[in-house]
């Protein structure tokens, strides 16, 4: 074992994070990596000092430091998109009777409750004494030995050890955790994501992190009409997607004014549809201002009246950035098995108002054309209220 500022203590534990195969090959590998690894780094900070480093689509992360939170940095980890499993392991010295005395003791409870398993080596320090495949047979056979329940099984083991032979040591581990897949935030650049206190926008968003993108939330506040928690559900919404998104900046649009015109001066009918085209226009200046190249909202298609394809188009009709809906092809119960999941849900169905419902007409256009919706236009100050509300924009921002 070495002595130099890299090696590590033997018996300490490590992770590894698999990255997504297929996605190598589209994207530029070493963006990826330095993404997911930057990502990872910036997540552990509360956790301890960890060295993080790539090799070979495997992106290892060893504790610097005693008494790192391994648990909570493992948990962190299961939420970092671009990762697709994660397996904890434990170094050992690079020896195989090492090896095969971690496999036993590390792997116990793996070993104990499988019935079938097969040991794969791997040697990238080619001064082992043995090769690869004579390491796993060794391992294999005596683990066989000491766990006689289970039988060696080449094509569907319930359990793959796992043995590396590194420079400073060598590791083991057993089935990886799934991760969250995915590609790793910021890879794909920057949306901003209109984020209301319902199920479906948490769930968007999060979709779109998932490929890669880093976003800016745009909340529209409608005070008094809505009250100070509806905003603070809002606020909470986005808190609960920093694990997954990382830091959320959430720009708190005043609304109020622009609905008040809305009300006095257009057909009851249109509001909804009116106040939309508001958001996105505005949704599409924040954009400008912090350098964002897409938008992002829960809409879903037929939902309401104001996600029709008619009403899309004319909504989508104000913007020239890309629109993404993810969620716009799914039902509601798969939007909530998400918004579960991701831990969204409970606080999305708090009983607090929303702009839109506070305004909503009696009986909305599904299927506004565009002339109407301009000659309702027509008679209001666009440029004046937008600028108005940019200027009462609040800046909020969330950590993990
Ligand atoms: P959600 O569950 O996300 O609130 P919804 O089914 O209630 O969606 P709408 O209220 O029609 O649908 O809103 C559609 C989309 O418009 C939302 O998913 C969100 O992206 C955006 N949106 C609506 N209201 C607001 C708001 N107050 N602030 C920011 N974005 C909003
Ligand atoms: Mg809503």
């Amino acid at each position: 074992m070495s002595n130099t500022s890299q090696s590590l203590p033997v018996g300490e534990e490590i992770f590894l994070l698999k990255m997504g195969e297929m996605v190598l090959k589209g994207l530029n590998r070493r963006t990826f990596e330095e993404r997911l690894m930057g990502n990872a780094r910036r997540r552990l900070e509360p956790y301890g000092k960890f060295r993080i480093y790539s090799r070979q689509s495997i992106t290892y992360v060893e504790p610097k430091e005693a008494g790192c939170d391994l648990d909570g940095a493992f948990e962190t980890l299961r939420r970092l998109f671009g990762a697709v499993g994660l397996s904890r392991a434990k170094a050992c010295e690079k020896t195989p009777e090492a090896i095969l005395e971690t496999a036993k003791t590390y792997l116990r409870d793996d070993l104990m409750a499988a019935r079938t398993f097969k040991v794969e080596s791997k040697r990238s320090d080619k001064s082992f004494p043995m090769t690869s495949i004579q390491l796993s047979q060794f391992v294999g056979g005596e683990l066989n030995e000491a766990f006689p329940h289970i039988q060696a099984d080449m094509h569907t083991p319930e359990v793959v050890v796992h043995v590396e032979v590194r420079d400073f040591a060598a590791y083991v581990h057993a089935n990886p955790t799934p991760g969250a897949g995915g590609l790793p935030v910021g890879v794909g650049g920057t949306a901003v994501s209109l984020l209301s206190g319902g199920i479906d926008s948490p769930v968007a968003s999060w979709m779109m992190a998932k490929r890669g993108l880093a976003l800016e939330m745009v909340h529209f506040f409608s005070y008094p009409y809505t009250s100070p928690e509806a905003k603070e559900k809002v606020l909470e919404l986005a808190r609960l997607l920093t694990p997954w998104c990382g830091r959320l900046t959430v720009h708190v649009v005043p609304f109020t004014e622009i609905q008040e015109e809305l009300r006095r001066s257009c057909p009851e009918s249109l509001f909804t549809l009116l106040m939309r085209r508001f958001m996105m226009r505005i949704a599409q200046r924040v954009a400008q201002r912090v350098g964002a190249h897409g938008l992002v909202t829960g809409e879903s298609l037929g939902q309401v009246a104001s996600q029709t394809m008619e009403a899309m188009a004319v909504t989508g009709q104000v913007v020239s950035l890309p629109i993404f809906r993810p969620v716009v092809g799914m039902d509601k119960e798969e939007i909530v098995r998400i918004a579960r999941k991701i831990g969204t849900f409970e606080t999305s169905i708090l009983p607090y108002e929303d702009c839109c419902t506070v305004f909503t007409p009696r009986h909305p256009k599904t299927r506004p054309s565009l002339e109407e919706i301009q000659e309702a236009e027509a008679a209001l100050d666009i440029d004046g209220l937008i600028e108005t509300a940019m200027q009462g924009i609040e800046r909020v921002v969330l950590h993990p």
